[in-house]
C-alpha cells in the first residue's frame, strides 16, 4: 500500500515525540508500505512566529508573513527526516517548493493548484521515507505561500490524491472525530465512520479537527481519511462516501463557531439593487460574509441582517460608510454591529429523512433561555447564531438532547 501519515503540531510538538513519528513510519516502511509523512511545525511555532510578524506589521496577507510562518514546517521535517535516520530508517525531507506543491498567490490562504508526485515516486524508489513540510507551498513567481491555518491537513490530502496513495492517515492529539469538541465536553463519543458531506460541515462550522479543505479535496479525489491519534494504535474515525446506516441518526455532530459577529443594516428602501450593492462593497473589499437574512417591513424599508469573520468586522463596516454612505448613513447610523455572538449548529445527513429536528433543536435552546438571534439551515445542518457567553451550554445541552453523550 501507499500511505500518507499527517502527524499535527502536539504529535511532533517535542524531540521525543518526533522520535515517536519516525517510528510510526519505519514501522510502516518495514509492514511493506510506501510511506510519505507529512509534518506541522511544532505546537505553539507557528502563533509564536505570527506573532513575530504582528509586532511589526498588521497585516497578516502579506508576503513576508508567509515567508516567516512558513519556517515552523521547515524545522520540523528536517528534525523528523533526523529522527527517522537516527533510528535506523532512510528519510528525505521536502519543503513546499521542493515537491513542488503549486498554489494560487492568495498569501496566508493560498489553494494548491498542482503538485508534482515525481520528486517522491523517486525517494520510495530508493527505499527512502518522504517527509513532506505541511501548511506550505510556492506560487508561480516562486513566492512562498501558506495554505490558512490547519493547512497541513490539506498538504497531506492533497498529497495523498497526487501519489493516489489508499489513504490519508491524520495523526492528531485525540482519537478521531468526536459528536463535539472532546476537550470541551467530556461525554463526547468518537464516531467510527463518517460522510464526507457531514464532515465538510462539521469543518466549516467549527471543528477544528480537519481543516475544511482538506474534507474538500478528500471528497473531489475520493480519498479515504483516517483521523487517530499519535499517541495510541486504536483505530480512529474513517472519512468515507456515505453509506445508508449513516442515515439512522438525525444528528451526528454539534459544533461552534467563535469567530463570526453580527451586522445589521436598518430601513434600507425595498427596491430592487439593494442587496447587490451592500454584497458588492464587501465583495470587492475580499470580505467573505456567512449568513445574509432580509426581512422585508410593511412600510416599505427592509432590515438586512449578515454575518461576516470576526475580524473583519470593523473594515466591513467602514467598507460600508465608504462605498455605499446613502444605504448606510455617513456615518454610519443605520448599521448595528454585534461582535458577541457564536454560531451552534447540528450536522447529520439523517436530518433528510428524520422530522422535528430543527424543532428539538429550538426547543433545547429555549428550555435554557438562550434568545436564537439568526437560524440558517442546509440539507443535513441546522446554525442558529446566539450570544457568546452561551456557547458551551449550548453545545452541551443540544450534545446531551440530541442523545449524542457516550455511556
Ligand atoms: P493538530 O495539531 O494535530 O492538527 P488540531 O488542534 O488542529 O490538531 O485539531 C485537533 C483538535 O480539534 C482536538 O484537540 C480537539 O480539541 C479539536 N476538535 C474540535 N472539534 C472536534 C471534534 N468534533 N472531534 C475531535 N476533535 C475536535
Ligand atoms: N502550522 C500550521 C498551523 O498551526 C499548519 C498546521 O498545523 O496544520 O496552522
Ligand atoms: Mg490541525
Amino acid at each position: 500500500m501507499l500511505i500518507v501519515q499527517k502527524f499535527g503540531g502536539t504529535s511532533v510538538g517535542s524531540v521525543d515525540r518526533m522520535r515517536n513519528v519516525a517510528q510510526r513510519c519505519i514501522a510502516a516502511q518495514q509492514a511493506g508500505h510506501q510511506v510519505a509523512v507529512v509534518v506541522s511545525a511544532m505546537s505553539g511555532e507557528t502563533n509564536r512566529l505570527l506573532g513575530l510578524a504582528r509586532q511589526v506589521h498588521d497585516d497578516v496577507n502579506d508576503r513576508e508573513v508567509d515567508v516567516i510562518i512558513a519556517t515552523g514546517e521547515q524545522v520540523s521535517v528536517g528534525l523528523v527526516a533526523l529522527a527517522i535516520r537516527a533510528a535506523g530508517g532512510k528519510a528525505r525531507s521536502f519543503l513546499g517548493h521542493q515537491v513542488k506543491i503549486v498554489t494560487d498567490s492568495a498569501f496566508s490562504r493560498a489553494r494548491i493548484v498542482s503538485i508534482d508526485a515525481e520528486p517522491l515516486r523517486e525517494c520510495f524508489a530508493s527505499g527512502e521515507i518522504a517527509v513532506i513540510a505541511g501548511f506550505q507551498g510556492v506560487d508561480e513567481h516562486g513566492n512562498i505561500t501558506t495554505l490558512g491555518r490547519g493547512g497541513s491537513d490539506t498538504t497531506g490530502v492533497a498529497i495523498a490524491a497526487a501519489l493516489k496513495a489508499d489513504v490519508c492517515e491524520i495523526y492528531t492529539d485525540v482519537d478521531g472525530v468526536y459528536t463535539t469538541d472532546p476537550n470541551v465536553v467530556p461525554s463526547a463519543r468518537k464516531i467510527d465512520r463518517i460522510s464526507y458531506e457531514e464532515m465538510l460541515e462539521l469543518a466549516s462550522l467549527g471543528a477544528k479537527v480537519l481543516q475544511l479543505r482538506s474534507v474538500e479535496m478528500g471528497m473531489k479525489f475520493g480519498v479515504p481519511i483516517h483521523v487517530r491519534s499519535s499517541f495510541s494504535e486504536s483505530e480512529g474515525t474513517w472519512v468515507v462516501p456515505e453509506d445508508s446506516k449513516m442515515e439512522a441518526i438525525a444528528v451526528s455532530g454539534v459544533t461552534v463557531a467563535r469567530d463570526e459577529a453580527k451586522i445589521t443594516v436598518e430601513d434600507l428602501p425595498d427596491t430592487h439593487g439593494i442587496a447587490w450593492r451592500i454584497f458588492a462593497a464587501l465583495a470587492d473589499a475580499s470580505i467573505v460574509v456567512d449568513m445574509i437574512v432580509q426581512n422585508q417591513a410593511y412600510d416599505g424599508t427592509v432590515d438586512l441582517t449578515f454575518t461576516v469573520p470576526s475580524l473583519d468586522h470593523k473594515r466591513s463596516m467602514e467598507t460600508l460608510i465608504a462605498q455605499v454612505p446613502d444605504l448606510v448613513g455617513r456615518a454610519g447610523e443605520r448599521i448595528k454591529a454585534d461582535n458577541d455572538i457564536c454560531k451552534v449548529s447540528v450536522v447529520g445527513v439523517g436530518m433528510r429523512s428524520h422530522a422535528g429536528v430543527a424543532k428539538r433543536m429550538f426547543e433545547l435552546l429555549a428550555q435554557e433561555n438562550i434568545n436564537i438571534q439568526l437560524i440558517s439551515t442546509s440539507e443535513i445542518k441546522i446554525s442558529c447564531i446566539i450570544a457568546r457567553k452561551y456557547a458551551e451550554l449550548a453545545v452541551r445541552v443540544l450534545h446531551d438532547g440530541f442523545g449524542l453523550a457516550g455511556a
